[in-house]
């Protein structure tokens, strides 16, 4: 069974499902402010603003901010519009997670939604997360799930996405270890957000299998923000899902800090099919900025269903193993 914002459902249920999203978020504590800011940086963002985060998306700081219900809304219809069932959504507390605005939106749209819990890296850490132990952190991700988030009835249905930086913080693995333990404990999946330019995943995975959880309930997140297909080799043959979940974010914000583009992760994701390795690839989009979404001119939560889908199949990506990853996969990876 798959808990979602309106309770448990069948996994049958969850149908065409993107498998790390964002449906509100706040991400401008986690911009780093150098008092040497672009012009525009403080602007409220507008389709015109694009042009401003082309190369960089924190150049202008709204655009880390998804907010407002009807926004939401509208996004998720879209989605629907292109075949969409579900959206996993892995907002941490600290930056954003809304549960009765996913729970109120689910039940407007039909979109199943699952909600996450854990704690996002070090940076936007809640300040009671430096002074908890293990123990509190992991009773909070075990209420969240079994009780309800926040003294409100929405359950957790997932753990994560869990954050972490380019050197673990001791804070971060106190976190990652409450999660394998809560992970073990009710089965429930974890999310890892890993630093996108190091390696870290193959240490995050033998904590977690350390804690107990079974590799299949392990997901590494971002591994196509800058694609080394023997690192994205090595976690798989530990038995954990990778997940390809940066289409859309084509940016260059330097040349030590730029990203894949959508086509060179599609030819990265036919070359780890032609091994074998589709049982245990996510595909989605991890929607996180304005700019991202179709109302301030970007290509929404459809574009795994659309673009991407395209540019699969016109490189030898069967539509049998491309619909698996949407569908088949992200179930068994949560349920
Ligand atoms: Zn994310």
């Amino acid at each position: 069974m798959i808990t979602t914002v309106l309770g448990e459902i069948n996994a049958d249920k969850l149908g065409v499902a993107l498998s790390h999203e964002h449906i509100f978020i706040d991400m401008r504590n986690c911009v780093t402010i150098t008092g040497n800011e672009p012009r525009g940086f403080y602007d409220k963002f507008d389709v015109t603003s694009r042009a401003d985060v082309a190369l960089d998306p924190y150049a202008v700081l709204d655009n880390a901010l998804l907010d407002g219900f009807e926004n939401a809304k509208s996004e998720l219809e879209y989605f629907k519009a292109y075949g969409g069932e579900s959206i996993i959504d892995c907002t941490p507390d600290e930056i954003g997670r809304d549960p009765l605005a996913l729970k109120k939106l689910s039940e407007e749209t039909g979109i199943n939604i699952v909600a996450g819990c854990g704690h996002y890296y070090h940076i936007a850490h809640y300040p009671y997360v430096k002074d908890a132990s293990v123990a509190e952190l992991a009773d909070e991700m075990r209420n969240d799930i079994l009780v309800g988030i926040k003294g409100t009835d929405v359950k957790a249905g997932i753990i994560g996405e869990i954050g972490t930086s380019a050197t673990v913080t001791d804070d971060e693995k106190k976190v990652l270890t409450a999660a394998g333990i809560v992970g073990a404990e009710t089965g429930k999946a974890v999310h890892v957000h890993t630093d996108l330019y190091t390696e870290n995943g193959v240490d995050i995975v033998k904590r977690l299998i350390n804690e107990g959880m079974k590799p299949e309930k392990i997901c590494i997140d971002h591994i196509d923000v800058w694609l080394r297909p023997d690192y994205i080799k090595r976690l798989l043959d530990m038995g954990v899902y990778v997940e390809f979940d940066n289409f859309g974010k084509e940016f260059y914000v330097s040349e030590a800090r730029r990203f894949a583009y959508d086509l060179e992760r599609i030819k990265v994701l036919k070359s780890l099919i032609d091994l074998g390795y589709k049982d245990r690839i996510l595909v989605t989009n991890d929607i996180c900025l304005k700019s991202m979404w179709k109302m301030f001119g970007g290509m929404g939560y459809a574009h795994v269903l659309r673009g991407v889908r395209q540019m699969a199949y016109e490189n030898g990506i069967s539509e049998a193993d491309y619909n698996a990853m949407l569908t088949d996969n992200v179930k068994k990876f949560i349920d």
